[in-house]
């Protein structure tokens, strides 16, 4: 039967005109994504092996050969791992299986702007071969099948299958050399890729036929830490992470005693592309003395630590324990609460240590460690120590310790606004009467903000409070107010504030006189019982209520505006042009506070009127 041909789906062509001419900047890494590969490919077998021995048959130590052919110009790199299906060649080989691939070509087609290295977590491993190969050769055999498939491509645009007859197990790769790349036909320079790159694999890479392996082959995280070097650690981050970043922070310890295990963790130097999918899985992988058991322990990492990398090895599971078995298993509970306070101390350090980096780390992940803050009372308390939000009284991110000790006598509440982005918020009128009494406020900017301050309620004896709902809060604070000289109230304010709620109507819950507002004519905010505006706005984006609660419009007696509508409110006649302008401002405190106009006609007719009056 001829071999059939078929098309790469569109991105890969593209993809792999990337890899080959600008992803990596040495082209020996080809060797380490493909042993990588094959160790994963030993490791799935493995545990497989432990419930269905026959698959290993007579052939249940694992290795890696590599071989090189220097009349041919080929380099075989051959496991005696899982091996593929014809349907998990075409799948794996013939497209990019994660879901990160719009997400990589968009960042692709910014990569002028951005890092090429950026754009390595994408996981193309595979692909890499094309750098250094003018065509690749992937025969596989399936274990426990008695099939075996060829694949092959030129990495242009087409690849090609067709049976095979491989006699064992596996996966065969034979990379045909491009003219220029000789340097990859020398025993001695693989022999040192190896070294550099594929140590601490736990299976052993046997070169050119050689007895001795080429690698350590032994558990990186079994070694004591003494013993392993910075750049081992970074080649094995490289390796369990699929990442080519440097990480932030390293955490490798052993726990002895109720129960035994070891991890060997790493948080990341740069944010994941899925780190809010929404089925927010983790990147731990499990092991059982030393064998690989799985990638998606459920239990193993609360999902706000899913931004985690590594492995974490435990002693007391039973080694045929099934993937079925770890859910709600008392010792991955443990385990899991042994490695969140390991994390969070460690996490404490590095703030303290490091606040620069920690600042680098909190851009990256802080917006998911706050879901901790209302999801695990447990951690609560390490969590709010580890928070850093941005704040009117710095640049930089600030402490809740910091924002308490900054505190001004009266001030009972930690006063935060919520919205889309700081520089928006840093000017929200909201902030006008707290800036006047030079009272701290944290800017909030991420989606879970709207939701754990409500959780947390309390850091220490302070309570959070949002400043839409906390106008009277402001009287009872002490200090010299910085605004400028009392003007008396105008003159007819309660008229004005009368007409505007019989205007305004079913739109709004009240009309109130406020000295929150500096420089603003007016501004919108809740009662004390109702929710938040912009947690309210953010629940009807997502269809959790069906109707906004109405706002309370303030209006400043202090603006020149008000204070000349109030003069005007008793004059006979002026009611109705009065009554255009109670609605514009009403949708310009909407605007303001992010929201878009319900009836943007209407405000259009309105602000024609008033401005042909003026004009
Ligand atoms: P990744 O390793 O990040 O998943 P790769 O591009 O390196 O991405 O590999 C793609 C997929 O091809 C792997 O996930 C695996 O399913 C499959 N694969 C690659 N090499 C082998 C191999 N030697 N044995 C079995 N499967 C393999
Ligand atoms: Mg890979």
């Amino acid at each position: 039967m001829p071999a059939e041909q078929m098309q790469f789906r569109a991105e890969v062509s593209r993809l792999l005109d990337i890899v080959v001419h600008s992803l990596y900047s040495e082209k020996e890494v080809f060797l380490r994504e493909l042993i990588s590969n094959a160790s994963d490919a030993c490791d799935k077998l493995r545990y497989e092996g432990l419930t269905q021995p026959e698959l290993l048959g007579d052939d249940p130590d694992f290795r890696i050969n590599i071989s090189v052919d220097k009349k041919d110009r080929t380099i075989t790199i051959s496991d005696n791992g899982i091996g593929m299906t014809r349907d998990e060649l075409v799948e794996n080989l013939g497209t990019i299986a994660r879901s990160g691939t719009a997400a990589f070509l968009q960042q692709v087609a910014d990569a002028k702007k951005a890092d090429v290295s950026q754009i390595g977590q994408f996981g193309v491993g595979f692909y890499a071969a094309f750098m250094v190969a003018q065509a690749v050769e992937v025969v596989s055999r399936k274990a426990g099948s008695d099939e075996s498939w060829e694949w092959e491509s030129d990495g242009r645009g087409e690849f090609s299958i067709e049976e095979a007859d491989k006699s064992s197990r596996g996966t065969e790769i034979t990379i045909y050399l491009k003219q220029n790349e000789d340097e990859f036909l020398d025993v001695e320079r693989l022999r040192a890729i190896i070294h550099k790159y594929s140590d601490h694999i736990g299976i052993p890479v046997l070169l050119n036929g050689e007895d001795k392996a080429a690698n350590q082959a032994g558990a990186l995280w079994m070694q004591s830490k003494s013993d392993i070097t910075a750049e081992q650690y970074k080649e094995f981050y490289h390796h369990v992470a699929h990442a080519y970043d440097d990480a932030a922070l390293t955490l490798h310890w052993r726990a002895e005693g109720v129960i035994e295990y070891t991890g060997l963790l790493f948080v990341p130097g740069m944010k994941p592309f899925d780190l809010f999918d929404p089925k927010r899985q983790h990147g731990v992988k499990l092991y059982v003395k030393r064998v690989f058991i799985t990638d998606a322990a459920e239990g193993l990492v609360p999902p706000w630590l899913r931004f985690l990398r590594g492995v974490v090895d435990s002693e007391d599971l039973p080694l045929n324990v099934s993937r079925e078995m770890l859910q709600n298993n008392p010792m991955i509970a443990k385990m899991r609460q042994g490695l969140t306070k390991r994390v969070l101390s460690d996490l404490g350090k590095f703030a303290s240590d490091n606040p620069g980096d920690y600042a680098k780390f909190w851009e990256n992940f802080g917006a998911v460690l706050k879901e901790g803050l209302y999801e695990s009372s447990e951690y609560r308390e390490d969590l709010s120590k580890l928070l850093r939000c941005r704040s009117t009284a710095s640049d930089g991110l600030v402490s809740l310790a910091d924002y308490v000790g900054r505190m001004k006598p009266g001030q009972e509440s930690i006063f935060y606004l919520c919205g889309e982005n700081a520089e928006k918020l840093a000017r929200n009128p909201h902030l006008e009467g707290f800036k006047a009494k030079d009272v701290e406020v944290l800017l909030l900017t991420d989606n879970v903000d709207d939701f754990w301050p409500a959780a947390v309620e309390k850091f220490g004896d302070k309570a959070f409070k949002s400043v839409t709902r906390a106008g009277e809060d402001l009287g009872k604070i002490a200090g010299e107010d910085k605004k400028e000289e009392e003007k008396p109230a105008a003159e007819g304010m309660s008229d004005l504030i009368a007409l505007m709620k019989l205007t305004l109507g079913d739109a709004i819950k009240d009309v109130r006189a406020t000295d929150r507002l500096t420089s603003s004519a007016v501004c919108l905010t809740s009662d004390e019982g109702d929710l938040d505006i912009h947690l309210e706005r953010f629940l009807a984006q997502h269809n959790q209520i069906r109707n906004a609660s109405k706002r309370i419009l303030e209006v400043n007696p202090k603006h020149t505006l008000i204070a000349q509508m109030a003069a005007r409110a008793k004059q006979s006649g002026a009611a109705d042009s009065l009554k255009d302008v109670a609605w514009l401002l009403f949708d310009q405190a909407r605007l303001l506070d992010g929201d878009t106009l319900t009836d943007p006609v209407a405000f259009g007719e309105r602000l024609g009127a008033v401005l042909a009056k003026a004009v």
